[in-house]
Parts: structure tokens; C-alpha cells; sequence
């Protein structure tokens, strides 16, 4: 891993109640370690338990983020939505955006835009989700697809100190499907370069997200250009996510 801190996001999509709060103690106490100081974990359950975890994380070192917000910065007759301000007021700090969830359920580039610098304006720090289907990739529009993601996506947004690029091929989400480290590096490189040509910004931070689990991590992990990784299933039970952790330094 290049950067200082390490990243585990927790993505948990549409689940968890307010009782699942607890299975979020061991990890607290692994927090707790000096093994693992230069780790940054980031809870993002659905906005109903956010207050929930808040409580319980408030004076440890995991921080939380919300799965998506509205493009709209003030408030409105938005009905079923939440802006990025009401995110910062109930304890988190990050958001993730672009995720090929809410981009399947409407989110364009345009509306991404507008979420991002939103969110930028309330201080939040971005996790911003970019990666091909699996007929872009079959077709070698990887790469164009990812582009067009970022300059749409970060259009008249200055600087990128508080974003943190996700990237997430959609064909792995959820499928149990993942890049070889040599492939996956090959993309992440290529993907450096995108941005650091935008930027001429020298380290960008990247994770990457799909299907990661604990047996998968032993691979991934080898990739160490990767400033860490997005973890949706796996992120839900306590076990899996803390040996995911430790496996990352083993
Ligand atoms: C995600 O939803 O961002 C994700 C990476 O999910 P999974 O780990 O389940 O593939």
C-alpha cells in the first residue's frame, strides 16, 4: 500500500437494522491496537442507523459515511431524500458517490457533479465510485468509460484533496469475480495516470471494490498501489471484515 493510512470502507447497500450496531465492537477494539494505527476504517450503513453508529464511534477512530446524497445543497420538497448537509449534521464525514448502484437507479454524471461539490462544500470527504460493465470491458472501453466517469464527474471541481477514487468494475460488485494483482494493477495504473494528467496531482488516493473477501485479500493485496478497498458483503459480518483487515498486513 502507498499512502500513509490504509482505507477499509464498509459499504452496507440496503441492510442492517439499529440492533446491528453491535456487531461493530470487535472491531472498535481492533481500532484500539497499535498494529493498526495507520488504518482508516469508514462506516456507511444506511442513513436510518447512522446516529446509531455516531453513538457508538463517536470517541473511537472509525469514521462514518452515508451511501449517496441529493444534488440539491439546500433544503426542499424533495421527498424520500437527504442532502449532504443533513449527512454532516448526523456524524459523518464521508459519502460515497457514483456507485454503480445509484448510477443503475438514475444518477448521471451530471447529477454526480453536482453531489460531488456539494458535498464539498459541507466538507465532506468523497468516495467517488468509477469503473466499466463488463460488455465495456469485453470491448477495450475500459479506459474511456473511466474517463469520461472522472471528467464529467469532477467538471469545475478544483482540487481533489478530499476526494478518494473507488475503483469498482461493476462486473465484479457482488459477483465473487476478481482481477488477477497483476491485471488489477495494470488498471489502477492506467487509471493514475488519468487522473494525474488532469491534476497534476502526484498521488491520488485509489481504492478498489468488488467482491473483496477474506480469502481474496491474500492476492489483492499485492497490488500496492492501492491506498486500500471498498468492501460491500464481506463488510457486514464483524469476522470477515477484521480477518480481511489483518490479512491486508500479514
Ligand atoms: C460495493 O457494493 O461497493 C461492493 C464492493 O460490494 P461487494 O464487496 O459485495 O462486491
Amino acid at each position: 500500500m502507498t499512502n500513509t493510512y490504509t482505507y477499509f470502507i464498509a459499504n452496507w447497500k440496503m441492510f442492517g437494522l439499529k440492533k446491528s450496531v453491535f456487531g461493530l465492537k470487535n472491531v472498535v477494539n481492533l481500532t484500539k491496537s497499535n498494529n493498526f494505527k495507520n488504518i482508516k476504517i469508514v462506516y456507511c450503513p444506511p442513513v436510518t442507523i447512522l446516529s446509531q453508529f455516531h453513538q457508538l464511534t463517536k470517541k473511537t477512530k472509525i469514521s462514518l459515511g452515508a451511501q449517496n446524497c441529493h444534488h440539491e445543497k439546500n433544503f426542499g420538497p424533495h421527498t424520500g431524500n437527504i442532502n449532504a448537509k443533513m449527512i454532516k449534521d448526523v456524524g459523518a464525514k464521508y459519502v460515497i458517490l457514483g456507485h454503480s448502484d445509484s448510477r443503475n437507479e438514475g444518477d448521471t454524471d451530471e447529477l454526480i457533479n453536482k453531489k460531488i461539490k456539494n458535498a464539498l462544500l459541507q466538507n465532506l470527504k468523497i468516495i467517488f465510485c468509477i469503473g466499466e460493465n463488463l460488455k465495456e470491458r469485453k470491448n477495450n472501453k475500459t479506459f474511456l468509460v473511466i474517463k469520461k466517469q472522472i471528467f464529467k464527474g469532477l467538471e469545475n471541481v478544483k482540487s481533489i484533496d478530499n476526494i478518494i477514487f473507488a475503483y469498482e468494475p461493476v462486473w465484479s460488485i457482488g459477483s465473487g469475480k476478481v482481477l488477477t494483482a497483476d491485471a488489477l494493477h495494470n488498471d489502477i495504473l492506467n487509471i493514475k495516470k488519468i487522473i494525474q494528467k488532469k491534476y497534476k496531482f502526484k498521488n491520488p488516493k485509489i481504492l478498489y471494490g468488488g467482491s473483496v473477501n477474506e480469502k481474496n485479500i491474500l492476492e489483492l493485496k499485492n497490488v500496492s498501489l492501492l491506498n486500500g478497498f471498498l468492501i460491500g458483503g464481506a463488510s457486514q459480518n464483524q469476522k470477515k471484515f477484521i480477518d480481511i483487515i489483518k490479512k491486508t498486513f500479514k
